[in-house]
């Protein structure tokens, strides 16, 4: 309705009263408040100039009620303004109605999916899964193993040492644990390098636990390897360990069959070729048949049907004259491979360097 003040203050207000009732944004809010109240052209500046030019019985008949409107208009725009304002969402509420994100599932790593590959494999065979100490002494690394000092198979490993040894109270306790089993074993020592392979877990787990035994120890290793395609600096390894009576080369070559065959499928060979480790003999290098071409001749297996997958051997009688076990009543046999060796030749994988630099790309392509 067009702004006429001759239809006086009480229209008016029933007027603005229908029209508030309207009003559902701030929009149309302010578009109201302009129009009733504004400075110039509205309803209330309309009456104002009217009364400025009326009779005294015109300002008699309707200048209060002009003054109340006014009043009243503002008192009800006040109001829904604060209304609207206590409905309006805060700048940074959350806006529910917005499509959820998906929470993003993380992807095991594929060196732990091999890690847990491996100990399912050997726990249904019925062996202990261990872990034990990165941080270990030369005794339990190496002199335990058959490698005492000078021996030249230490300059096989190429080894980080600690700038200052470690003697923590835990290692401490364990060390007085094993001296009270087997009291002729050394004393503690301290710990002075990063561990070089897990066979150190067998010998501290020979030396806390009477035969028989058998476990596997998985974990990383360190060796002072440049960073290429098939080395790492750390890397990972799974060391297996039988100890009894009557354990003989045999048991080791079933097991590591059929160890074979359920890490890289039904059919998959193994062949034994003569080699040497210290804490082994007699000692031998493990090849599986090619995954790739079967046996026939690959690239893979660079022509020979071939690859070359892990060590082991029977467990030296040094190495059990170390823990205290007596070699003439028990035999045993112990093999390691590296966890990276099996991922890169599970998946076919050709740069070991990949498994460390988190790309997801990378990462995943591999199931959970
Ligand atoms: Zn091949």
């Amino acid at each position: 309705m067009t702004i006429d003040p001759s239809i006086g203050p009480d229209k008016a207000r029933e007027l603005f009263r229908a029209e508030l009732a309207d009003v559902r944004t701030d929009a149309e809010l302010q578009a109201l408040r302009t129009r009733w109240v504004g400075r110039k052209g509205s309803w209330v500046s309309a009456f104002m100039e009217a009364l400025a030019t009326a009779t005294p019985e015109q300002k008699k008949a309707f200048g209060r009620g002009a003054n109340e409107l006014k009043k009243e208009v503002e008192a009800a725009i006040a109001e829904r303004e604060a209304a609207l304002a206590a409905t309006r969402r805060p700048a940074d509420a959350v806006d529910i109605t917005l499509p959820g994100r998906p929470p993003r599932l993380g992807h095991r790593h594929p060196l732990s999916l091999i890690r847990d590959e491996v100990g399912a494999i050997f726990t249904r065979l019925g062996y202990q899964v261990l872990e034990g100490p990165e941080i270990e002494d030369d005794y339990h690394n190496f002199e335990a193993l058959n490698m005492p000092e000078e021996h030249p198979a230490r300059d096989m490993q190429d080894t980080f040492y600690l700038q200052t040894p470690l003697m923590p109270a835990a290692h401490a306790a364990t060390a007085e644990a094993i001296a009270l089993r087997t009291p002729a074993l050394r004393p503690p020592q301290p710990l002075t390098l990063l561990r070089t392979h897990t066979s150190a877990m067998q010998i501290r787990h020979m030396e806390m636990n009477a035969p028989p035994v058998r476990l596997v120890a998985i974990g990383p290793v360190y060796r002072k390897d440049a960073l290429d395609l098939t080395h790492t600096p750390m890397f990972h390894q799974v060391e297996g360990l039988v100890v009894g009576k009557g354990v003989t080369l045999a048991d080791l070559k079933g097991t590591l069959a059929a160890m074979a065959e359920a890490l890289f499928g039904p059919g998959t060979g193994v062949r034994f070729r003569p080699s040497f480790f210290p804490y082994t003999e007699p000692s031998a290098e493990v090849d599986i048949q090619c995954i790739k071409c079967k046996g026939a001749g690959c690239a893979m297996c660079k022509r020979t049907g071939w690859i070359e997958i892990l060590g082991s051997g029977m467990v030296h009688p040094a190495v059990f004259e170390a823990v205290g076990y007596d070699p003439n009543e028990v035999t045993g046999f112990a093999f390691g491979m590296g966890v990276e060796r099996v991922a890169l030749l599970k998946w076919g994988v050709e740069d070991i360097r990949l498994f460390y630099e988190n790309d997801l790309r990378f990462l995943e392509q591999f199931g959970l």
